[in-house]
């Protein structure tokens, strides 16, 4: 049996209470928030925050990765920028997973420096705190793990693989080493 982190209906019930959260914070805003997803992680959690969001929007996505190499210091590599202009906007990253804190931090600093929005929110579902390596805080996170456990399923992936499992969980032996056929 996979060890269930998040199931379907827990992602769900999450996801409408941080659309909710967030409509709170922006609903007064004069402009539409952007809301961006990290990709490619993020991809389920961003569809489903944006469904549930009661307000305009607007979406883009970055798409990130990094390399950590044999030194803990973390190469972040930019593979897509945003398309939108965020001079003045409020900004709301959608990411997967918080671990070292490495890639959000990156992107935060910058959207921040290159397009100076007017405010920039953080969302994840899974916040992996006590890995975190640089100093950076998320606004709303669908859960805190304080285990490391390596997480597959809605968006996480193993190679490449898993990504549209519609709950998050720990894989078996025998998951891997089917995905290792398919990957
Ligand atoms: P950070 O820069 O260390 O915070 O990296 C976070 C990124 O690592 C996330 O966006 C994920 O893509 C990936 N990641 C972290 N933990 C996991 C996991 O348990 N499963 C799959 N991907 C993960
Ligand atoms: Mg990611």
């Amino acid at each position: 049996m996979r060890e269930i982190v998040l199931s379907e209906k827990e992602i769900q019930s999450i996801c409408k209470d941080i659309a909710n959260k967030l409509y709170l914070k922006f609903k007064n805003s004069e402009k539409a928030p952007v809301f961006i997803g990290v990709l490619k992680g993020a991809t389920p959690f961003m569809m489903d925050i944006i469904k549930y969001y009661p307000g305009n929007l607007k979406i883009d996505f970055m798409e990130v990765s990094s390399y950590s190499g044999t030194s803990s210091t973390g190469i972040i590599h930019l593979n897509k920028d945003v398309t939108e202009d965020l001079k003045g906007r409020d900004v709301i990253f959608v990411e997967d997973v918080v671990d070292t804190g490495r890639t959000i931090k990156y992107i935060n600093q910058y959207v921040s420096i290159k397009y100076q929005p007017k405010s920039v929110t953080t969302v994840c579902i899974v916040d992996k705190k006590a890995l975190r390596v640089v100093d950076f805080d998320v606004d709303f996170s669908g859960m805190t793990l304080r285990e490391n456990k390596f997480l597959l399923g809605y968006g996480l992936d193993y190679e490449g693989i898993g990504r549209n499992i519609p709950y998050i969980f720990v894989p078996e032996k025998k998951d891997i080493e089917d995905w290792e056929k398919v990957k």
